[in-house]
């Protein structure tokens, strides 16, 4: 079958896979779509197979850099293409108990990063008392995830730029598109208004000024059935058009490529876009791009203190194959001794220039 880029639009959902009790939102029967016959019967090579040509089976971890903690699932935003299916229906949420759990990690682990991530996780009633404690222990880069618009959802969020400012956070935040429509159809109506207006109040104290040591990155993700176009191209276009039109000034551009799990999962089966995607994406898998895949200098925390060897793979239910599984047995030895499970979703992060949260990798 001959690789087509399809431009059809994911949509905004309602609710999540969980709330419509669809039978996707069940992490063993997506694995069992992504093991299916395209790849059972030989159409395409598994993804072991594949990466096993180089050499580079079983994936293995290198030095731990990154501790990526997932603070729970709730969501001011029901996007179209979401691999976590979060929400405002969705109730996983981290307990202060696990956020210490998490705390005692931090301050005893080699990673120089640690990355916040939801959902919303400013929408854990815990989230400022974490990134509190978390700011002292004094990680060389601490990222939050903000989608944008839950600076604006409530007043209570609305000092959130000087919360961050505060802690020296790295903000990281979604922005699918520099036009109304792209975002909107993916996000919901309203959120390019309202993700402008937070990003203005987000260079306002200081994030994303060109000399400003406050980092603010955006982050991009194909609004339907294609794949990323080059991201420093990309960074351009959105650099000057925000620029342009809103005088917003960021710092860098990340481009993802949309994981085929969850509600893009969804999304390519309802829209009959699953089998040319799969195509496509193994069609410019790129073996270069398998060393630096995010797995292999991350561990994904998840709401309940579960470890995971990616947040996709969190949202598959795939722990990490060690003795090891929970936050409050974390020992950076033992895991580094495991094995990473992989599945076919891992050709999302090895197509092209590869991507992962800090967006290419190749
Ligand atoms: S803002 Fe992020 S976490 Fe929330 S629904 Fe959209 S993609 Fe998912
Ligand atoms: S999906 Fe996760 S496990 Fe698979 S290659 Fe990507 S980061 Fe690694």
């Amino acid at each position: 079958m001959a690789q087509s880029i399809l431009t059809d639009i994911k949509k905004a959902a309602k609710k999540s896979l969980k709330a419509q009790k669809d039978a996707l939102s069940n992490a063993q029967m997506q694995l069992e779509i992504l093991n299916g016959e395209l790849f059972e019967d030989g159409e395409l090579p598994y993804f072991k197979d594949k990466i096993a040509e180089t050499n580079q089976f079983p994936l293995r971890p290198k030095t731990l850099e990154v501790l990526q903690i997932n603070v729970g699932y709730m969501c001011n935003q029901v996007c179209g293409h979401c691999h976590v299916d979060a929400g405002p229906d969705r109730k996983e949420i981290m307990t202060r108990e696990t956020m210490q759990q998490c705390l005692d990690v931090i301050k005893n682990t080699g990673a120089h990063t640690l990355d916040l991530t939801g959902g919303a996780p400013e929408m854990n009633p815990d989230f400022r008392w974490f990134v509190e404690e978390a700011s002292k222990a004094g990680i060389k880069d601490f990222i939050v995830r903000s989608n944008l618009t839950i600076i604006l959802a409530n007043k209570k969020y609305h000092d959130l730029p000087e919360f961050f400012k505060k802690h020296n956070v790295h903000v990281v935040s979604s922005m699918p598109h520099y036009t109304r429509g792209k975002t909107d159809k993916q996000r919901g109506d309203g959120v390019f208004d309202k993700s402008i207006k937070a990003l203005q109040m987000l260079n306002e104290v200081g994030y994303g000024m060109p000399e400003s040591d406050l980092r603010l990155d955006l982050v991009y993700n194909p609004s339907g059935a294609f794949l990323p176009a080059d991201q420093a191209a990309m960074e351009h276009d959105f650099k000057k058009a925000l620029k342009e039109d809103f005088d917003i000034d960021f710092h860098n551009l990340f481009a993802i490529t949309n994981l085929p799990i969850s509600r893009f999962l969804d999304y390519l089966i309802a829209s009959d876009n699953y089998e040319d995607y799969m195509y496509s994406l193994v069609e410019v898998y790129n073996p270069a791009a398998v060393e630096s895949v995010m797995c292999t200098n991350t561990i994904s925390v998840s709401w309940d203190g579960w470890l995971y060897d990616c947040d996709f793979n969190q949202m598959l239910d795939l722990k990490v194959a060690s003795k090891v599984k929970h936050i409050k047995d974390f020992n950076d030895d033992v895991l580094s001794n495991r094995d990473i499970i992989i599945s076919q979703h891992c050709y999302g992060c090895t197509a092209g220039a590869g991507s992962s949260c800090q967006g290419t990798v190749a």
